[in-house]
């Protein structure tokens, strides 16, 4: 797949302009990637890509990076700045932006950074990227979607092969070490995190996977996700050791059943609530509303979580290309907990699921 960074950089400039800043400070992480291609290293020496209307975009480089930097999808359409070990970036930084601007700065960039640029800008006023670049890297482009939907088919592959394994007698750990091994074998370049909550650890929705041994009547919820060409995946199934008992399949019922009703509330121009309210209602109608202890969802992109959250407050309109999971869930201390969790894309009428892995209550070895 190969995006349009160009086109990305000129549109980022326009909204930085229309917001009226003067530039978008951007530095290595999810912005950088979006808007150049290029997947710097998050580190204590600067890289930053400044964005501003009317002039060609300014990529700010360690020395030692100008070839990995050149060799990115936008090296040669923006201008190269090196700075050797012993130069003061931050007034490298400050030399190519005007002294009383005003600025947006990538939300992961390192306070350290920030710090010292704000430090050398004294009349300058600085604010989050997010404010500029969310509403761009929201709504998914074709190429995005494929990339998401391809992770989606991975995680699926690896959820299948692991109910086929059977579960019962292994530890937690040794469950997550396999989910983590099929996510790459199944197209992932690397693996974020998989959680393999048994029976009571069940009910604490990020469980980190222990020493338990999954036994025959456990509830085992798994929740993981990776990435494929920067693009992360994330599912949530729960599956039962043996046969379920009524209550874990009432639960069970439940939670598939607000899950689809999230899913049949997307489509564009519903406010995001609106899709956290559908979840929430039928859960509350069966009587376990406090026991859906988080929101419906989030965005999901080059980040696992970003914007548009799934959740009550969010009145923002849903819009064709936006991604995000719907991940209803009931927790009950002590006993066990069910999230279904699938990753969907607003489409022009409604919404597609990109997860295809069954919903039913599979009852394993
Ligand atoms: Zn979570
Ligand atoms: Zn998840
Ligand atoms: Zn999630």
């Amino acid at each position: 797949v190969a995006f349009d960074y160009l086109q990305r950089l000129r549109r980022a400039a326009e909204r930085t302009a229309e917001a009226g800043l003067d530039a978008l400070v951007v530095a290595p992480g999810p912005d950088l990637q979006y808007l150049a291609g290029y997947d710097a290293p998050p580190l204590e020496r600067l890289t930053a890509l400044l964005v501003a209307p009317g002039v060609d975009p300014i990529m700010v480089v360690p020395e030692l990076e100008r070839l990995r930097a050149e060799g990115s999808p936008v090296g040669r359409a923006v201008h190269l700045e090196g700075w050797s070990d012993g130069d003061d970036p931050y007034a490298l930084v400050r030399s190519r932006l005007p002294a009383g601007g005003s600025f947006a700065v990538s939300d992961r960039m390192w306070a350290s950074h920030l710090i010292a640029l704000q430090a050398g800008l004294p009349e300058a006023t600085f604010g989050t990227a997010s404010a500029i670049l969310s509403p761009l890297r929201a709504r998914k482009d074709q190429g995005e979607i494929h990339l998401l939907r391809r992770a989606a088919r991975g995680a699926d592959q690896a959820f299948n092969r692991i109910s086929q394994d059977g579960l019962e007698g292994r530890t937690e750990v040794d469950v997550a070490r396999s989910l983590a091994a099929y996510l790459e074998e199944e197209g992932h370049e690397s693996v974020a995190f998989t959680i393999v909550a048994s029976g009571p650890n069940g009910a604490s929705p990020h469980h980190e996977p222990g020493d338990r041994g999954i036994r025959d009547g456990d509830s085992v919820v798994m929740d993981f996700g990776g990435r494929v060409h920067g693009y992360c995946s994330d599912i949530t199934r729960t599956i039962v050791v043996g046969p379920a008992s009524d209550e874990i399949e009432e639960v069970h019922d439940i939670v598939r059943r607000a899950q689809d009703a999230a899913f049949q509330a997307v489509a564009p121009g519903v406010p995001a609530e609106e899709v956290d309210r559908a979840a929430r209602s039928v859960i509350e109608e069966a009587g376990y509303g406090d026991a859906f202890v988080h929101r419906t969802g989030h965005g999901i992109g080059l980040e696992e979580h970003e914007p548009p959250y799934i959740v009550r407050g969010n009145g923002e309109p849903l819009q064709e290309g936006m991604c995000f999971s719907l991940e209803p869930g009931i927790y009950l201390p002590g006993k066990f907990g069910v999230r279904i969790e699938d990753i969907v894309a607003v489409t022009a009428e409604g919404s597609d699921r990109l997860n295809h892995a069954t919903r039913d209550l599979l009852a394993v070895g």
